[in-house]
């Protein structure tokens, strides 16, 4: 079955104290609210990671990172391994953020070993797909999303793929105020689930999580996830005031 999911990406955003206290206020918040078959990620900074997971074992959201090294282990001196992430209880890892793909010149085939590194640990991640604002004017962001995919995904095998969940963001939409209309997202969301159908079945491409992200707010929240092939969101800047955070999880 599709489990809907509410994504809280925080970014390099947030001290140590306000971390604690917007960790607490979500997990005070969720305690009160019957989820079902919803899941409510937060993504905070590395240094934050510990703190989340140890508030986790007793709310109701899990714990993911925001990015992740492919390899184990080894000298690459400031990175993260999936088994350390593994080993502080995350289950979540964001990867392919365009935040990372435009400052960090991340490729499709980086991305792809990075994805082999956190399904070997048993983590799930969080893939980020999306075109640039001159690709969908020149009106070629299904291309774009499809050779994405093509690059980064499809070499997984179906057990695997059936644990990767995929975020649709449009880069024009990400920290802009412009959000995808509720038509572009559907659109764009039904054309990735008819790829993952194509490329293994029908009933794996049924069962993918597919999340919206790019300025989805408590406003627009509702009519986003009204459609049939978003099922959920990856938030950003929304995430960061538990009141906002909270009524896109009660969107769902
Ligand atoms: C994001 O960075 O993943 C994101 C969706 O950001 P925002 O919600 O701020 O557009």
């Amino acid at each position: 079955m599709r489990t809907k999911i509410v994504a809280g990406n925080w970014k390099m955003n947030k001290t140590f104290l306000e971390a604690e206290e917007l960790v607490a206020q979500v997990a005070e918040a969720l305690d009160t609210r019957k989820l079902d078959n919803k899941t409510v990620v937060l993504c905070p900074p590395f240094p934050y990671l510990e703190l989340a997971t140890d508030i986790a074992k007793d709310a109701k959201f899990s714990v993911g990172a925001q990015n992740v090294y492919p390899d184990d282990s080894g000298a690459f001196t400031g990175e993260v391994s999936p088994p350390m992430l593994k080993s502080m209880e995350v289950e979540y890892c964001i990867i392919g953020h365009s935040e990372r793909r435009k400052y960090f010149a991340e490729s499709n085939e980086f991305l792809a070993g990075k994805l082999d590194g956190l399904l070997k640990h048993d983590i799930i991640p969080i893939f980020c797909c999306g075109e640039v604002l001159p690709e969908r004017e020149a009106k070629k962001h299904f291309k774009v999303v499809e050779k994405q995919l093509n690059e980064s995904l499809f070499h997984l095998k179906k057990n695997e793929m059936s644990r990767v969940v995929v975020a649709y963001e449009p880069v024009w939409a990400i920290g802009t105020g412009v959000n995808a209309t509720p038509e572009q997202a559907q659109e764009m969301h039904a054309f990735i689930r008819s790829l993952i159908a194509k490329k293994y079945s029908k009933k794996l491409a049924d069962d993918v999580t597919i999340l919206y992200g790019g300025s989805c707010n408590a406003k627009n929240a509702k009519e986003l996830f009204s459609n049939p092939d978003v099922d959920g969101g990856l938030i950003g800047g929304a995430s960061l005031k538990a009141v906002d955070f909270l009524a896109i999880v009660d969107a769902l």
